[in-house]
């Protein structure tokens, strides 16, 4: 079928867009923007067929739990469906605080800041403590939203091996010692499912008296004690100045959270870009986020099923031979290697009814192209020897 928009236009801009490569790329494998048709926890419709959700970021599986979509609902009646502004002007209200308070109180630090999106959360957590002069030293495969953050703090970008301790001792000991220095990494890599190195690395990064700020969107409800994340996982919360993450995930709503000292909280909210102008929160969001973070801290056999989901799922995908980049976490690749590969495999399990996420170069390292999946607590016994029924299927169409 033909594109109507990919037309010849004199304006470069919109010539740009008409002739890229990975838009028509997208439009030929159509791999990406599958719109479900349905969902009732990991059971979806797509393409108009049942299939097993295997890609989503919903690890404890709360986004159905009858409490998280009580709070959601009854805070929507209560408060309307927005926060109509920005938290510095008209957007700010008590469920914000009592949120913040919750989670400052789980994560064992005395403030936190809530924002609309994770990516801002992040974004924020790095653009507005760095500034120009400054050096910030990056793990090659941080996220986008801290890669962002770097460039808009306009300060210089040292970056070192995935998660290399040595890679990071000899980068800083090759720069200027006088000049401040952020250390910037993930808990637990999204794509690729390591947990970082964090102890090793922080005891290089201490050296040079680093100001550290670690994204853990993936490790918060996932690792440490109930699920406080991947600091707490190494007992390092009195080393990391800033923790960023989502509430998109084990926290089954949408928005971000930092927390960290009072001074630093309250100098974000004075000087953050995307905190000062951009909305807050909205309450259903809110609501939906603190009753699930009571969850977590109540209902423990969300994260034991996590686990014992995660290892049951790793063990099938080695007993079949399958490459896993050495992942950790609940979030598990399957490492293919081409982009015809991926597509293949990822379009095999869709046969069998099991949705995952395509990840190919650049997005990934070439060579290191990818289906991503994830499990949640959520699967059941009887989901996950069909989830392998189709992972040995897709493996034989291979
Ligand atoms: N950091 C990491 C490591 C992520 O994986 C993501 C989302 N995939 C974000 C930040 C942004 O979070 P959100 O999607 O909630 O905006």
């Amino acid at each position: 079928m033909p594109f109507p928009f990919f037309q010849k236009s004199k304006k470069p801009i919109l010539a740009r867009c008409h002739d890229d490569q990975v838009t028509k790329m997208r439009l030929k494998y159509n791999p990406y923007y599958h719109a479900m048709q349905s969902q009732r926890g990991t059971e979806i419709t797509i393409d108009g067929r049942p299939a097993i959700m295997l890609a989503s970021n919903d690890y404890l599986g709360l986004s159905f739990h009858p409490k998280v979509i009580e709070a959601a609902c009854a805070a929507t009646r209560k408060w309307g469906t927005s926060s109509t502004g920005a938290r510095i002007s008209n957007g700010s209200r008590a469920y914000h605080l009592e949120l913040e308070e919750k989670l400052a109180a789980f994560l064992g630090r005395e403030a936190c800041h809530v924002h609309a999106a994770g990516y801002l959360s992040c974004v924020s957590a790095v653009a507005c403590f760095a500034q120009k002069g400054d050096i910030i030293l990056a793990d090659k495969n941080n996220h986008s939203s801290l890669w962002d953050g770097t460039r808009l703090s306009h300060a210089q970008v040292e970056r070192f091996s995935h998660n290399n301790t040595a890679d990071l001792a000899d980068l800083a000991e090759s720069l200027p010692p006088a000049t401040p220095k952020m250390f910037v990494a993930e808990g637990v890599y999204s794509m690729e499912g390591h947990i970082a190195a964090l102890p090793a690395l922080l005891d290089v990064a201490d050296r040079y008296n680093t100001f550290n700020v670690i994204d853990d969107a993936h490790g918060f409800g996932v690792l440490g004690r109930q699920g406080r994340g991947t600091v707490d996982h190494f007992g390092l919360n009195d080393r990391v100045d800033v923790l960023c993450g989502s509430l998109s995930k084990s926290l089954s709503s949408t928005g971000g959270f930092i927390v960290g000292s009072r001074a630093v909280i309250e100098y974000l909210r004075t000087h953050s870009k995307q905190t000062i102008f951009s909305a807050a929160l909205s309450p259903g969001q809110t609501a939906a986020a603190q009753a699930a973070l009571e969850v977590l801290q109540t209902e423990p056999q969300h994260h034991e099923r996590l686990w014992q989901n995660t290892r049951r799922y790793r063990d099938m995908l080695h007993s079949l031979k399958l490459d896993t980049w050495g992942s950790e976490a609940p979030a598990i690749p399957v490492v293919l290697g081409s982009k015809e590969r991926v597509y293949r495999f990822w379009q095999a399990l869709l046969e069998k009814g099991v949705f995952t996420v395509m990840s190919i170069a650049p997005a990934v390292p070439p060579g290191k192209d990818l289906i991503r999946t994830a499990i949640s607590a959520q699967h059941t016994d009887e989901q996950l020897e069909r989830i392998a029924d189709a992972m040995a299927y897709a493996v034989k169409k291979l």
